[in-house]
This record gives C-alpha cells, sequence and structure tokens, in this order.
C-alpha cells in the first residue's frame, strides 16, 4: 500500500509553462501574470485589456455600461445601504430588497409574471435544467457550455439538433414521438416531460436562433421552450431580448439570461410564470445552496437594465455594429449571423492567432475562438463593438483589419 499513489498528476496533464506558451494554450488569465507574453507583439509590457493603450473589440460590454457612472453609484450606494456581499443564501437571510426591484424590473422587462436572479448565468441554466428534471431535451448543436452542463447533470436522455436548423429539430421531435408512442402502446405510461433549449443569439456564431419557428414546433409535439438569452438581454427590442422583439412571451415557458454582459454585471437570472419561479425557489439547488447574487451586483444590473430600456446606448451599439459589419463585408469577409457579434473566420487556427497578434500589434484586442470552442478548420475572430467605440475607433479598428488581413494574404 506504502508505494500507492492515488492522487493526480496535474502537472504532467498540462505541460510545462514552457510547454504551454510554445502550444500558445495558455489562458488570458496565465498570459496577464507572465506580463511580457504580448511584449513582442505589442512593444510593450501591457496587461491584456489596458484599455487606455488598447482598444478592445470582443468585450460582451455591449453597451459600454460597466463604465458608467450611474451604474457605478448604485453599486456604491448598495454596498453602502445593504453590504457588499448578500452573506448566505438567499433562503437563509442572503435575500434583500435590492434583489426583489432586480427582479420586478426582469420580469416586467421580459413580459412575464415573474422572475428569479442566480450568483452567474451558469447556474441559473444548470439549477433551472436540473429542477425541471426533464425526460428528453432537445438542445441546439452550439448551445453554451452551461446549458449543455444542465443537460448533463440532468441525467436525462438528451437529443441534439443541427445548428439553429428547424428541420432537423422536427426529424428529432418526430423519430422520439415513434418511440414514445410505441412505449406509451405497450405500457400505458404517461406523457414524458420534453424541453427544447436553445441560445437565442450565440455567443461565437453570431446567429440568432429560428424562435418562432422553435415555438412551432414545440406547441405541434407539447414541448416546452427554454431559451438562454444571455446575448440579447438588454440589446434587443425594448431590452427584452429576442424573445420579446419577436412577441413570443406567451410561447416561450423559460427566459433565462445573464447580468454580466449588456447588464455590466455579474449573475444570472430565469424569468416566467408565478409556478415556474416558485419551483425554482425550492427546487433549484444552484439557487438554495449557494450565496445569493451580490447586492452591488443586483443594484448595478437594476441600473444598467433601466438604461438599457431608456438611454440612446442601444441605439448607437447597433450604429456601430452596421458600421464595421459593412466595412469587413465591403473587405471580402463573409460575416454569418445578424446579431452584433461578427465573427470573421479564417479557417485555419494558426491565421487566426497570427491574425490575432497582427491585430494586437496595432492596438486591437480581439482574441482567436480555436477548437474545442469551435469546430476544427472554423477558427475565428469574434468581433464585437460596443456603444461607447465612437467613429474613429471602428474605422482604426477597419483598417487594422486591413492591414493584417492584407500581410497574412487573407484579403
Ligand atoms: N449562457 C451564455 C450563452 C453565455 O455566453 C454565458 C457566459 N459566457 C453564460 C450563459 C454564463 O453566464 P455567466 O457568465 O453569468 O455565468
Amino acid at each position: 500500500m506504502e508505494d500507492c499513489d492515488r492522487g493526480f498528476d496535474l502537472e504532467a496533464r498540462l505541460g510545462s509553462l514552457e510547454e504551454r506558451a510554445q502550444k500558445r494554450t495558455l489562458s488570458p488569465v496565465d498570459r496577464v501574470a507572465e506580463r511580457g507574453y504580448f511584449a513582442d507583439a505589442a512593444g510593450g509590457d501591457l496587461p491584456v485589456l489596458d484599455t487606455d493603450e488598447a482598444l478592445v473589440f470582443s468585450s460582451n460590454n455591449y453597451l459600454g455600461l460597466t463604465d458608467d457612472q450611474r451604474v457605478q453609484d448604485a453599486a456604491r450606494q448598495a454596498a453602502a445601504t445593504v453590504g457588499t456581499g448578500a452573506g448566505a443564501s438567499r433562503i437563509i437571510t442572503g435575500d434583500t430588497m435590492v434583489h426583489h426591484d432586480l427582479e420586478r424590473l426582469l420580469a416586467e422587462t421580459k413580459g412575464t409574471e415573474r422572475a428569479l436572479a442566480f450568483s452567474s448565468g451558469y447556474a441559473a441554466n444548470v439549477g433551472t435544467i436540473t429542477a425541471l428534471e426533464p425526460d428528453v431535451i432537445f438542445s441546439d448543436e452550439r448551445n453554451h457550455a452551461s446549458l449543455i452542463d444542465g443537460c448533463r447533470l440532468a441525467d436525462c436522455e438528451t437529443i441534439v439538433y443541427d445548428h439553429c436548423d428547424p428541420a432537423s429539430l422536427r426529424d428529432a421531435l418526430e423519430s422520439r414521438a415513434a418511440v414514445a408512442d410505441s412505449t406509451n402502446a405497450d405500457a400505458g405510461t404517461e406523457d414524458e416531460s420534453w424541453l427544447i433549449v436553445t441560445d437565442t443569439v450565440f455567443s461565437v456564431d453570431g446567429t440568432v436562433a429560428p424562435l418562432s419557428a422553435i415555438c412551432d414546433l414545440a406547441e405541434e409535439f407539447g414541448a416546452w421552450v427554454m431559451v438562454d438569452e444571455a446575448h440579447a438581454t438588454g440589446l434587443y427590442a425594448d431590452g427584452g431580448g429576442v424573445v420579446q422583439a419577436e412577441g413570443l412571451e406567451d410561447r416561450v415557458h423559460i427566459q433565462m439570461g445573464t447580468l454580466s454582459k449588456a447588464l455590466a454585471s455579474q449573475g444570472g437570472y430565469v424569468a416566467g410564470s408565478d409556478a415556474l419561479i416558485e419551483s425554482l425557489l425550492n427546487e433549484a439547488r444552484s439557487f438554495a445552496f449557494s450565496t445569493g447574487l451580490a447586492p452591488t451586483a443586483a443594484a448595478a444590473a437594476s441600473e444598467a437594465l433601466h438604461l438599457a430600456r431608456h438611454s440612446e446606448a442601444r441605439e448607437q451599439l447597433w450604429e456601430n455594429v452596421a458600421h464595421l459589419r459593412d466595412g469587413l463585408e465591403t473587405m471580402g469577409f463573409s460575416i454569418p449571423g445578424e446579431s452584433q457579434i461578427l465573427p470573421v473566420i479564417v479557417g485555419d487556427q494558426r491565421d487566426a492567432l497570427a491574425f490575432a497578434d497582427g491585430l494586437r500589434a496595432r492596438g486591437i484586442v480581439v482574441p482567436p475562438i480555436r477548437p474545442p470552442a469551435v469546430p476544427e478548420g472554423e477558427s475565428r475572430l469574434r468581433v464585437a463593438p460596443i456603444a461607447t467605440h465612437d467613429r474613429d475607433d471602428i474605422i482604426t479598428c477597419l483598417e487594422s483589419f486591413r492591414t493584417v488581413g492584407s500581410e497574412l494574404g487573407l484579403l
């Protein structure tokens, strides 16, 4: 027994820091710690997100509200009145009026009876799907990892359909319905519970789910629909997301989103019927067994949501998106999707790395997205303008794309 080693050889799994730097698999967190990683490209020892020195064109801070004085004041005021942290789970002593104000505003914006705030979007997805305990989940092949992990933890049958493809979803529903019908006929069992889950705006593809067609199919087959509006909340329609933009509030059963992107804060939420929220309060383990969302984060998100709905930031963002998309397409890049996320697909991962390095050397930060985050041969630069970029910023970004693209022979 003495020679026995049942531990984990993590260093062997990772490889040395040098090996990882060489293979370029260091995470940005390592890179900042290891200052100078960008030194050769940028000619200086910059932390990765020094926004005085570099223009970031890949942030989820879509409305630029993390820097807004009013959002910062709201967080400060909550810290001063209710404290910086919740101090416990909301079902113990962590519940505050700041949480309820946020949830009321979210429900009003999303057109639902109620909403519930979680400590992250990840926790909201995993907690909701596991609490529902579906028998079968139909999941878009490009769904976010937190939806995928929710499906895994729910330990149910998950059927993956082709990305944004209603015909593929129909095939999956029809085949599974045939199985259910024959089982029911044999055993006289009750109807199963089925859940269709999809992002609305896909974060590295820039695509928008065909929600109305998905709702038609859900109704035809008696399934529920759950959407992840992480990249749509605060941006589409009056801030209510793609569901609101398409008038589907009464046809989508579960509207999930994050507070961490356009809402400039941290946390997640689920909006839906009174019965849904009541059951999540009781059954979602990531809600009950985790410290409540920090009141500072809740207050910042409330103010940001209010601003997203009532300020001009949204229009400014969409103007910037149109300008950048137009410029990139004129250069010859084909940009899939129709959202604020503009993926410049270069294919080979070495090209994506070289492109990102070239942009970084010119002060433009657009990290490359490579396998396994995207399929092999689909490496890309995920370009995302924000509302506070001005005209000159967009022009600088476009000029850099043109120069680097030509240097690499990719134009
Ligand atoms: N869903 C999607 C589509 C996301 O992009 C993210 C975050 N990148 C999440 C959920 C998780 O949200 P959070 O960061 O608040 O945990």
